[in-house]
C-alpha cells in the first residue's frame, strides 16, 4: 500500500534538501519516532500541512494508525512500524525523537521496556542522526525535576528525583536520554535541541492511559466519579497540544540547543481541575477520592522565561479554552466504544 513505500530509494543527506516549498526554503524529509502517538501525530499535521516530507517510526504500544489514517495516500507521508530500540537505516534531514509511553500507567507496565526505549532508542536516533548529518531533537519531560525543590522550576535546576521508585524508568531513562544527547553533541558534533515538556492535553490522548485529564474527561463524560488522587490538593500546569507542538518546532528551527521548558505556567491542584472539567462537560460531576500512587511530585510549574526570550514562544491556550477543545473527540470514541460493546 502507499503508506508503506520504501524509505531509502531516493536518498538525500542531511541539510541538502531537495524540492522547493514556497519561497526561501527546501522541502525537508524529516523523522517523527512515536509520530502516531498523542503529541507526535499533531506535530505530523503541522509538519505535512507547511509541506514536507514525514517519515512515522513507531512499534504501536500506546499509538495508533488512527491518529495518522489521514495521511495515508499523502505521498510526503510514510508509516514505519518498527522499534526505536533496533538500529535503522534512514535519510534524513530532521529527527524529532518522541518514542517511549508517556502516562505512567504505560511506562510502569513493563519498565525496562520503558528504559531500554529511552537508551538505546535515542542512541539509535542520535547514530542516525550522525551518520546523515541530520538535526535531532529530544522530547525530554518537567519529569527530570522530580519531587521539584524549587519551585516553579527552571532549567538550570538538576531536580529530586529517586533513582530506584516505580517512576524511575522513565525519570532516569529520560535524564539519560538528556546526557547522551549532550554527549553525541560534544563528542560528535551532532545538531541537537532537548525540549523538557510538562502535563499536556488535547484531543487524541489515549481514553485510558490514567493520565489526570484523560481521566477526569472520560469520567465526566461517562457520567462516573472523577478519581482525585490523595488529597487533591497537589498541582500541576496543564499545555495545550497544539501550544506544544508550535514551541517544538520553533525549538527546531531556532540556533539554541536548551534544555528548554515547553508548557503552560497556568497551575492548577487536581481538585480546581475537577472543577473546570465539571464547568465544561456536565454540572452534576461529582468526585470521588482514591489513594494517590508512589512518589508523586507534589507541584509542577514551569518557569518559561528560557523559552519565551530565546524562541520568542509562548502558550496561547489557557486550560478553560483548550479543555473544550478535547473534549467532542473523547465524546466520538467513548461512543464508538459503548457500540463497540453493542450498548
Ligand atoms: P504517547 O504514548 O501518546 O506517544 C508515544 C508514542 O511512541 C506512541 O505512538 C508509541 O506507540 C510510540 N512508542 C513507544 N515506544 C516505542 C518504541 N520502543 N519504538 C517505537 N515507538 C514507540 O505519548 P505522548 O504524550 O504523545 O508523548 C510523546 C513524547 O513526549 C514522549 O517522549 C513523552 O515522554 C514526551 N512527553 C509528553 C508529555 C505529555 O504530557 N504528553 C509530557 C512530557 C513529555
Ligand atoms: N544507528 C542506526 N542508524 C544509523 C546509524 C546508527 O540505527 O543510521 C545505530 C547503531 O546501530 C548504533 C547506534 O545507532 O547502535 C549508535 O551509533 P554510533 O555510530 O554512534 O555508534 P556505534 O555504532 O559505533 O556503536
Ligand atoms: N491524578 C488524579 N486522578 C487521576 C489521575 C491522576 O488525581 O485519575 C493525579 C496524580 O496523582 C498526579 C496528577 O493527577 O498528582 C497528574 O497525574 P498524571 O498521571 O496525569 O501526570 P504526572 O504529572 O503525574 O506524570
Amino acid at each position: 500500500t502507499q503508506e508503506f513505500s520504501v524509505s531509502n530509494q531516493n536518498p538525500i543527506h542531511g541539510k541538502m534538501g531537495r524540492v522547493p516549498v514556497g519561497i526561501g526554503r527546501r522541502r525537508m524529509r524529516i523523522v517523527v519516532t512515536g509520530g502516531a502517538g498523542f503529541v507526535g501525530s499533531h506535530l505530523v499535521d503541522k509538519l505535512i500541512g507547511r509541506g514536507d516530507e514525514v517519515i512515522v517510526i513507531d512499534n504501536f504500544f500506546t499509538g495508533r494508525k488512527e491518529n495518522v489514517v489521514h495521511h495515508f495516500g499523502n505521498p510526503r507521508f510514510e508509516l514505519i512500524r518498527h522499534d526505536v530500540v533496533e538500529p535503522i537505516l534512514l535519510e534524513v534531514d530532521q529527527i524529532y525523537h518522541l518514542a517511549c509511553p508517556a502516562s505512567p500507567v504505560h511506562y510502569k507496565y513493563n519498565p525496562v521496556k520503558t528504559i531500554k526505549t529511552n537508551v538505546m532508542g535515542t542512541l539509535n536516533m542520535l547514530g542516525l542522526a550522525k551518520r546523515v548529518g541530520a538535526r535531532f531533537l529530544l522530547t525530554s519531560t518537567s519529569e527530570v525535576y522530580g519531587d521539584p525543590l524549587q519551585h516553579p522550576q527552571k532549567e538550570t535546576y538538576w531536580g529530586n528525583v529517586n533513582p530506584i521508585g516505580e517512576r524511575s524508568c522513565y525519570d532516569e531513562g529520560k535524564r539519560t536520554a538528556e546526557t547522551l544527547t549532550m554527549d553525541y553533541h560534544r563528542g560528535d558534533g551532532v545538531e541537537v535541541r532537548i525540549a523538557r515538556i510538562f502535563n499536556t492535553y488535547g484531543p487524541r490522548m489515549c481514553l485510558d492511559d490514567g493520565r489526570v485529564v484523560s481521566n477526569f474527561v472520560a469520567q465526566a463524560i461517562r457520567k462516573q466519579p472523577m478519581t482525585v488522587y490523595g488529597d487533591g490538593k497537589q498541582t500541576r500546569s496543564f499545555q495545550y497540544v497544539s501550544d506544544l507542538v508550535d514551541g517544538l518546532v520553533a525549538l527546531m528551527e531556532g540556533e539554541h540547543i536548551g534544555p528548554f521548558n515547553l508548557g503552560n505556567p497556568g497551575e492548577f491542584t487536581m481538585l480546581e481541575l475537577a472543577e473546570v472539567v465539571k464547568d465544561t462537560i456536565d454540572p452534576s460531576a461529582t468526585i470521588e477520592y482514591k489513594p494517590n500512587t508512589a512518589d508523586d511530585p507534589h507541584m509542577r510549574k514551569p518557569d518559561i522565561s528560557k523559552a519565551k526570550e530565546l524562541l520568542n514562544w509562548k502558550p496561547k491556550i489557557p486550560l478553560r479554552e483548550g479543555l473544550p477543545l478535547m473534549v467532542n473527540d473523547f465524546r466520538n470514541r467513548i461512543l464508538n466504544e459503548d457500540e463497540g460493546k453493542g450498548a
